[in-house]
């Protein structure tokens, strides 16, 4: 009887402290949506270079939400046994977890002295001193072979004034991921989006070898078209705008994108007159990005002046973005937010791939058949060698954090030359990716965007046939748009396409029919 009593106390105890738990849980969750709407406000802000702006202060607002200790340890030690309480648990664990490296002091220091270092960096390129986007252009448009093999060059300079530093950040990142998780850096970044390295590699060595006879056929095409006896890694991004047509433009006249990117969402029962979504063309840096302000809201697209095809292609990435922004109706502020990229980034490219499917092309763009059979050859080539040096750098990533002492230029140009089949000329070009300070381990979800994208399409095609309307729209919707944290990764493949994330259908694209 006594022990009765005691267990029903103690229960009802561990009930109250659960649920004044979940009052504080619900409560920083109120607090982050609120906070999170400034940041972006704010970032919108200073992505288009508006003077006085900054995210600073209110980064550290959110940081002094998450992090706290006490609460941390309440929560863990609460009982809960609802699916989706445990969720936002687990959500806001691994948040804390992610932060406790990312804003260690040391680190960030090191990490803001680097963007500095290469944001000051000027590359030497014959006479001349250029910023990275000079040097890219080149690389990427010099008709001069001899001018862009100097500028690709030029990029092992950034290596020699930052690659230490780099190296002493992955240190570090282990260091406090050992800490804090109990696991390398690499790891422990993985597994809080429901990810592992043996799965990421075991993929990628499935898309390498799935798509070695197409890749080869394009280096193969390369040589001949370029008219070069070898192949070199300045010849790779160049090849690619030899091939754009200049008669295509004027289906994908920059004013011309976002009327018919309405239109064809408008066709899918998606009604952009009358979602919050604001579109704003700009000079930033970047191809574009989407504000999910506040989910269901207030949501804004940024999108850089690109002309042609690459704006239509990227307002449409950006549409996905803001499609899944508008109609993400999962709850509470870490159900909505705190998804996993590749979902996020797929349903971007679930909306850029319409544009390369024939009916697409032709009814909502105005392409003849021929013309849209040559920008999907187009997108297929492009995305066999993207695909493949996303690869390269990820793996060279992973590498690296399991011995960062090694010789890492040497390390990244045998990951790079196994997979783009070129030779790298010992340069120690490597730390020209700012991926590797700034965003570590994240290059993998942007091939893995590019899977969930293929597998998505697939599965549309099986239900829906060919051409895609209302009933598609809905579909799509209910399954992926709808969504955000509540599942993982796979649970949603799952219940969208009846099978976890796979490369078959990515590689299955790029075969020749
Ligand atoms: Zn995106």
């Amino acid at each position: 009887m006594v022990a009765a009593v005691v267990c029903m106390l103690a229960a009802w105890f561990a009930t109250a402290q659960n649920s004044s738990v979940k009052d504080q849980l619900a409560a920083k969750e109120q607090r982050l949506e609120n906070l999170y709407a400034e940041y972006w406000r704010a970032d919108y802000e200073v992505q288009q270079g508006k003077a006085g702006s900054s995210t600073q202060a209110v980064e550290e607002q959110i940081r002094a939400v998450i992090s706290d200790p006490a609460f941390q340890r309440a929560l863990e030690a609460a009982r809960f046994t609802d699916p989706v309480d445990l969720r936002r648990r687990q959500l806001f664990l691994d948040e804390a977890g992610a932060d406790e490296v990312a804003n260690d002091p040391k680190l960030s220091a090191l990490v803001q002295s680097i963007r500095d270092e290469e944001s000051a960096t000027r590359y030497k390129v014959g006479d001349r001193s250029l910023t990275r986007g000079e040097v890219n252009n080149i690389i990427g448009h010099e008709p001069d072979r001899r001018l862009r093999q100097q500028a690709w060059e030029a990029r092992a300079q950034v290596t020699e004034k930052v690659g230490e530093q780099v190296r002493q950040a992955m240190k570090l990142r282990n260091q406090l991921s050992l800490r804090f998780s109990k696991r390398p850096f690499p790891d422990a970044a993985l597994a809080r989006k429901g990810l592992t390295r043996a799965r990421i590699t075991y993929w990628f060595e499935q898309i390498r070898a799935g798509s070695d006879p197409e890749y080869h056929r394009l280096v193969e095409r390369m040589r001949r078209e370029l008219r070069v006896t070898k192949v070199e890694p300045w010849d790779l991004e160049y090849y690619f705008s030899t091939l754009s047509r200049a008669s295509e433009d004027k289906f994908f006249e920059r004013e011309q994108a976002w009327p018919k990117i309405k239109r064809l969402a408008l066709s899918l029962g998606y009604d952009f007159d009358r979602l919050p979504v604001q579109v704003k063309i700009a000079d930033i840096t970047f191809g574009g990005s989407t504000y999910p302000i506040f989910y269901g809201r207030e949501v804004r697209i940024l999108v850089n002046k690109y002309a042609g095809l690459r704006f239509t292609d990227t307002l449409l990435h950006e549409a996905g973005h803001a499609l899944h922004y508008c109609f993400d109706d999962q709850g509470s502020f870490l159900l909505r937010n705190n998804y996993s990229e590749p979902f996020d980034e797929g349903l971007g490219q679930v909306m850029s791939l319409m544009l390369y499917r024939p009916e697409v092309a032709k009814e909502y763009f105005g392409l003849t058949s021929d013309q849209a059979g040559s920008i999907i050859e187009r997108y297929r080539l492009k995305s066999l060698f993207d695909l493949r040096e996303l690869m390269a750098d990820f793996l060279f990533e992973l590498a690296a954090y399991d011995q960062p002492d090694q010789n890492l230029a040497e390390l990244y140009n045998q990951n790079y030359s196994r997979l783009l089949g070129v030779a790298m000329h010992r340069r120690a070009v490597w730390a020209f990716d700012p991926f590797y300070a700034s965003q570590p381990i994240y290059e993998h979800n942007y091939v893995l965007a590019e899977m969930f994208g293929r597998q998505v399409h697939h599965a549309l095609e099986q239900r829906f046939g060919w051409r895609w309307g209302l009933e598609a729209g809905r579909y799509i919707r209910d399954k992926f748009f709808s969504q955000g944290a509540r599942y993982t990764l796979d649970e949603l493949l799952v219940r969208g396409t009846g099978e976890p994330l796979t490369a078959k259908y990515l590689i299955e694209s790029w075969r020749v029919h």
